[in-house]
């Protein structure tokens, strides 16, 4: 089967980390750059858009898997809110297996956390691509090499630093873009939205140096044609070493890093392009597999909107006061009035609506594509974790929260 175009757009991500990291100022930055929502609420007085529920908001942490859709440099994001507290653990085992790549944030200052090794060890059960982002860069005490050790010696990461801090606490300016060898300033009275490259001094590139060395060797190691160029010195092409840390970071062997401070809009966009770039989508994971429900034995479709569909609900969401499923399509497509099959609960019933969640409205859609998160209205019967397909091709995905690995990457 032909590979469908609209499918390399996509980009399934989850945003995860140590509670207090930074999590949810990241993700309503985010939002705030893709202009999805235009004025941002403070996390403390309870009002971030990602986290909707009251009871949430009074508690002020994350616990439910909500899911907003921007769009970023032509590609449409899903960005799945992962909790970040350890009694959720169940919850974040639920988002992890309908994302595929993660952003781990990172406090500049604490570095790896205990509960950011679990959820960092989860995700590895499911290989699944990650980049880190060490957030608070502006806050006194904070240590990017101390980060970056802990991030191996707690998580066995292989790291490449493809943005390095310009400064730290007080004296955090922007960025060093690593790739470019260029310092980055974000202009603060813009909120960081606008942003200046600028050269390098002789010091600033020893220091840039350093990363990119490191950066380079580790992808030597991965790579014949980069290992000769540099054994021999030559210059390797800004693609070239994009392509290699595409190509690594989606199997797993290295991570890439970025530093910034959310709270200071500085180096959000340089995130969001790495989500583009080295993250990936829903074709560059293998499919979901299921069994048949009859005969027990193996199945899975092809990942495209042609094949019969298969679709996981991850999470039932009542926070409008109707019920809405978030659901991922791993194949074929839905199209509201479609009469489906819960192959979980074997009963068959009608979607009556189809929604994109956007961070702070609803978007109808004429169709779901496998692929893609959409919200469904209607279903009175779904449940977290059942399978959603057609009663003449049925199919039962593994239940989640099982806590198999079904993702690898060869
Ligand atoms: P979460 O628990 O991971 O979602 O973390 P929050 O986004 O709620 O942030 C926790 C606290 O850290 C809040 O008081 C934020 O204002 C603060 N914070 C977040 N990002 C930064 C940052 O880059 N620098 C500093 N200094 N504080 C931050």
């Amino acid at each position: 089967m032909k590979k469908e175009k609209y499918l390399e757009q996509i980009r399934n991500i989850g945003i995860i980390a140590h509670i207090d990291a930074g999590k949810t100022t990241l993700s309503e930055r985010i939002l705030f750059y893709t202009q999805k929502i235009h004025r941002m609420g403070e996390v403390h007085e309870g009002t971030a858009t990602m986290d909707y529920l009251p009871q949430e908001q009074e508690r002020g942490i994350t616990i439910v898997s909500a899911c907003t859709t921007l769009e970023w440099k032509k590609k449409i994001i899903n960005l799945i809110d992962t909790p970040g507290h350890v009694d959720f653990t169940i919850e974040v085992e639920r988002a992890l297996r309908v994302l595929d790549g993660v952003v781990a944030v990172f406090c500049g200052v604490g570095g790896v956390e205990p509960q950011s090794e679990t959820v960092w060890h989860q995700s590895e059960t499911y290989n699944i691509p990650k980049i880190a982002f060490i957030n608070k860069m502006d806050r006194l005490g904070a240590n990017f090499d101390f980060v970056l050790e802990s991030m191996r010696d707690k998580l066995n990461a292989n790291y490449v630093v493809i943005q390095a801090p310009w400064g730290s606490g007080e004296e955090f300016k922007g960025v060093f873009d690593v790739l470019q060898q260029k310092k980055v300033v974000f202009n603060v009275q813009d909120q960081g939205r606008s942003f200046e490259y600028l050269e390098l001094n002789s010091e600033e590139k020893e220091y840039v140096d350093r990363y990119r060395n490191d950066l380079l060797e580790k992808l030597a190691d991965l790579d014949d044609s980069i290992m000769i160029k540099y054994v021999e010195g030559e210059d390797i092409e800004l693609a070239e070493i994009k392509n290699a840390l595409r190509k690594f970071t989606l199997k797993g062997k290295v991570v890439p890093v970025l530093a910034g401070s959310a709270l200071k809009n500085i180096g959000i966009q340089p995130v969001l392009d790495a989500i583009v770039d080295f993250l990936p989508s829903p074709l560059d994971v293998p499919q979901l597999e299921g069994i048949d429900p009859k005969t027990k034995e193996k199945k899975s479709f092809p990942i495209s909107a042609k094949a019969p569909l298969s679709a996981l609900v991850f999470k039932v969401s009542m926070e409008t006061g109707r019920k809405l499923v978030l659901t991922r399509l791993y194949s074929g497509e839905l199209k509201p009035g479609q009469n489906i099959y819960n192959v979980t609960q074997k009963k068959q019933e009608r979607v009556a609506r189809i929604f994109r969640l956007h961070a702070n409205h609803k978007e109808k859609l004429e169709r779901a594509k496998a692929g893609e998160i959409v919200a469904l209205a209607g279903l009175k019967l779904a449940r977290t974790g059942d399978t959603l397909a057609l009663a003449e091709e049925p199919i039962l995905l593994e239940k989640i929260g099982e806590y198999k690995p079904v993702i690898s990457i060869a």
